[in-house]
């Protein structure tokens, strides 16, 4: 007879967590900063109470399990309390993001079907644009300015009210829904990816560990990636669970604001895409005295390629870069970036180039790479190919089964990304599979060219796309943003790269513009850049 295991059957799901503040953690704090700068203070112990009081007032109101419940919100008390409410009494959160625009926001909430809307007071604004192609039956308001809230509308502390912190968990099967998030969809339609309480658990306990991001209660956490976006990367599951406390930036997402915050509520672990931390070494370089007591920050770096400048430069101020990649398709931390034990007795230009590298995968995520003919790649640090991935917190399918194409037969996630691998597992990425360039039969990784642009002194931006070309099929050009009083050329820049790549890797055109264009997440956006050259001619 074989022998059967005796452990418990115990259901991986978020109610346990949210219970743990109360037991565990009362004291806590979460600050956030409101609209007016002042900062809201809060505690743990209030926020499982209040919680629980919104997992009862939805129940009360009819939302059943399975419901989608949208939040419109900046980083905030609140939407850490519907981050735990709403998958508390079984229905979904889905985190409409807001800096899309209002006819993209409408197809998202259609598309998912949300039932009710909790929305910042300062983006009714938003709201207005696009409630007339939104299905919502119910708004909830939450009044950060302080301001009453409009009788068309429910006021969030109100409708609090009308819950019971002692609201009992309806029964959660670990499989069960608990969040729901659109990817940024920079081709074609956004498409869902849901979450469940089980891959949210796991996630954030991957996520916390030592050689994953190191998150303990000793942590003071800001995720400045917005909490739309890939669920500020579990960072709020992640600090509920270990009992970290949270210092929620609002809506001042400016270096300036940020640093002050970091100094004020000394901040021991940040995160956010490149974008932010770009900005964040100008002010810190043009002022470097002023916040003296921000620099032992470990930064987590992700949704973009990290310059080894930017690493360079941080380290210089005593503040730590990890580097994290995913997607919202992977909960979304996938690999992490730190150094193997091993490396640390190398010279610190070959420790930076592994950790420019995106990292090796965290516990349960395989990764592997495929040629067009799907032929899985050696792992020798140079064979590139398209990127795979599966596990316990990757999605398995779209929202409504939508681009079926995106999974293998055999139950990968085919991602975008074109990567290597080397033997010790660490994964590089050299490219968005419609970013490279193709040129006279070679592959150009864009985000190589442009890191190494980027570490050049007058340059604050670079973004490397491929432009046509009658003869080589594509050529490289770099949209570089240079810094106030500079003038940077294309000799400069092709001095700067001398050494570092092959001749034919040097961008033929390097064209000055004000601003590279972002996404809504923050990240350089090339199709745009693409559409400003599309009728460019070599000369
Ligand atoms: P999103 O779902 O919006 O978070 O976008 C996911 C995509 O961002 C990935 O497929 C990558 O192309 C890109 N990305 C995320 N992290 C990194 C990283 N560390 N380095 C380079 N690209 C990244």
């Amino acid at each position: 007879m074989s022998i059967k295991s005796t452990m418990m059957d115990y259901q991986l799901t978020l109610p346990p967590l949210i219970d743990r503040l109360g037991k565990f953690f009362p004291e806590v704090e979460v600050v956030s900063r409101l609209p007016d700068k002042r900062l809201h203070r809060t505690n743990y112990l209030a926020i499982q109470q209040r919680s629980k009081k919104l997992a009862s007032a939805l129940t009360q109101c009819g939302v059943e399990k399975g419901d989608a419940v949208a939040t419109l919100m900046w980083n905030h008390y609140a939407h850490l309390e519907a981050y735990l409410g709403i998958p508390a009494m079984g229905a979904v959160i889905h985190t409409l993001n807001l800096r899309l625009s209002a006819e993209d926001v409408a197809y998202i909430a259609n598309h998912a079907g949300d039932k009710i809307l909790i929305v910042d007071d300062i983006l009714l604004p938003l709201y207005e644009q696009f409630k007339d192609k939104a299905p919502f039956k119910k708004v909830i308001v939450v009044p950060l300015t302080g301001q009453g809230v409009d009788d068309e509308f429910i006021n969030y502390e109100s409708f609090l009210d009308t819950g019971s912190s002692h609201f009992q968990y309806p029964t959660i099967n670990e499989n069960d829904a608990a969040g729901m998030c659109y990817t940024s969809g920079t081709t074609g339609r956004p498409k869902g990816v849901v979450y469940s309480h089980r891959s949210t658990v796991l996630h954030c306990m991957a996520e916390a560990m030592t050689d994953s991001l190191a998150i303990s209660q000793h942590d003071v956490v800001t995720p400045v990636v917005p909490m739309f976006h890939a669920n500020a990367w579990g960072l709020p599951y992640t600090c509920v669970l270990v009992g970290a406390k949270q210092v929620l930036p609002g809506p001042h997402l400016d270096a300036e604001s940020l640093m002050d915050l970091y100094e004020k509520e000394q901040v021991t672990l940040s995160a956010g895409v490149p974008t932010i931390w770009m900005a964040i070494k100008e002010a810190r370089e043009a002022e470097p005295l002023r916040w003296k007591t921000a620099d032992n920050l470990r930064m987590v770096v992700g949704g973009a390629a990290v310059p080894e400048s930017l690493f360079r430069a941080f380290d210089a101020f005593g503040m730590k870069i990890i580097q994290a990649w995913g997607m919202t398709e992977t909960s979304p931390i996938a690999t992490v970036g730190n150094l193997k034990p091993s490396l640390l007795d190398e010279s610190l230009d070959t420790q930076y180039q592994y950790r420019i590298k995106q990292g090796v995968p965290l516990p349960f995520v395989d990764i592997r790479i495929t040629d067009e003919t799907g032929q899985e790649q050696p792992w020798d640090g140079h064979s590139q190919g398209g990127t795979e991935v599966r596990g316990p917190w990757v999605t398995g399918a779209y929202y409504n089964n939508e681009d079926a194409d995106k999974f293998t037969e055999d139950g990968w996630l085919k991602t975008a990304d074109v990567s290597h691998i080397d033997a010790q597992g660490y994964v590089k990425l050299t490219d968005r599979t419609k970013d490279l360039v193709k040129s006279g039969g070679e592959w150009i990784s864009s985000i190589d060219l442009e890191n190494a642009i980027m570490g050049h002194p007058d340059v604050l931006e670079a973004a490397v796309i491929a432009v046509y070309h009658p003869k080589w099929d594509e050529r490289p050009l770099a949209a570089i943003v240079v810094k106030p009083g500079k003038v940077v050329t294309k000799a400069d820049i092709h001095l700067w790269l001398d050494g570092k790549f092959s001749k034919i890797w040097l961008p033929d055109a390097v064209e000055t513009i004000d601003e590279i264009p972002k996404t809504s997440t923050g990240k350089f956006m090339k199709i745009k850049l693409r559409e400003m050259y599309s009728d460019w001619v070599w000369t």
